[in-house]
């Protein structure tokens, strides 16, 4: 039993229920931490995934309701089994063992309490590899405070910047305000981003820009803040792989994937802009081919 779940306001929603009794908030997600797959991650951007992989630990629920969400099956649906904070570490470890490169925690957010445990156990084990912290950015900075020397980078999206957008992709109108000030905090945490002699990124913030067909305005004006609020030399991943899934193929704008000319647009905005450090994506990686399968069993 976490303390920390008993009331729960770990997240910006604030549900204030008691996990540790099965109530459920807006996430859904129970008191234990609940995994739906570990893998030796190969496509997320170099730096990150290197030769080897990066060691993915992808968490069931989520506390953002992405009518476009390619994971969908496990963030929005129920799979995924739940484990002790031993069992856990344990993975992590296991991840290490099998040459990832780094620990991938990939939608983190409604089990920091747990994983904070977790990452203690498994460091005073040896964990020795670079800790992730992949997340949708609607975190709390008080959350962001608890992992203060165990995470070794922050990968946040930054998604919305309207609130009737993200009201209406993701359910909440307080997406920017959240994201951002998470953002700041964990750059102030973690500084400078470093990425070692063999291209591996050890340490910083890479920010992950998720490019929406028909919104093009919400990236210019994102872009606009990072380059307003952040240091110029911030790490930014301009993504394409937008295809239309879950909720979204019935949408408008976005039943249909990105056109070369609007990633073109974006991409031209951010050099327009003087921003330094971006990593960009072949179109060709808007493919469900690239979302790993959940239906199958761990990969260890
Ligand atoms: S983590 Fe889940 S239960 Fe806790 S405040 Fe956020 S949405 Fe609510």
């Amino acid at each position: 039993m976490n303390s920390f779940y008993q009331s729960c306001i770990i997240c910006p929603h604030q549900c204030g229920i008691n996990r540790n009794q099965g109530q459920l908030g807006r996430c859904l997600a129970p008191a234990r931490p609940k995994i739906a797959k570990t893998m030796l991650h190969l496509w997320e951007e170099p730096c990150l995934s290197g030769t080897r992989g990066s060691g993915a630990v992808f968490f069931s629920h989520c506390n953002l309701r992405c009518i476009f969400c390619q994971n969908y099956a496990i963030s929005q649906e129920e799979n995924g089994r739940e484990l002790t904070e031993i069992e856990l570490s344990d993975l992590f470890l296991s991840l290490e063992q099998q040459g990832a490169h780094n620990i991938n925690l990939v939608s983190p957010t409604p089990y920091v309490p747990s994983i904070v445990q977790a990452l203690k156990i498994a460091k005073e084990k040896g964990l020795k590899i670079p800790v992730i912290y992949n997340t949708n950015a609607f975190d709390s900075p008080e959350s962001i405070a608890l992992l203060d020397g165990l995470v070794d980078i922050y990968l946040p999206d930054l998604k919305f910047y309207s609130p009737e957008v993200s009201q209406c992709l993701a359910g909440t109108r307080e997406y920017f305000s959240h994201a951002t000030k998470a953002i700041l905090t964990m750059l102030e945490q973690v500084g400078p981003t470093y990425i070692n002699e063999e291209g591996m990124m050890t340490r910083g913030v890479l920010i992950r820009h998720l490019i929406l067909p028909g919104y093009l305005e919400e990236s210019r004006v994102i872009l606009r803040w990072i380059r307003d609020f952040l240091p110029r030399e911030v790490y930014l991943s301009l993504m394409s792989q937008y295809f239309p899934t879950h909720r979204a193929v019935h949408h408008p704008k976005l039943n249909r994937t990105l056109n070369p000319e609007e990633y073109e647009a974006i991409i031209d905005y951010f050099l327009d802009l003087g921003l330094e450090n971006g990593f960009t994506q072949d179109l060709d990686s808007a493919d469900p081919q690239y979302v790993p399968d959940f239906d199958t069993e761990e990969e260890k």
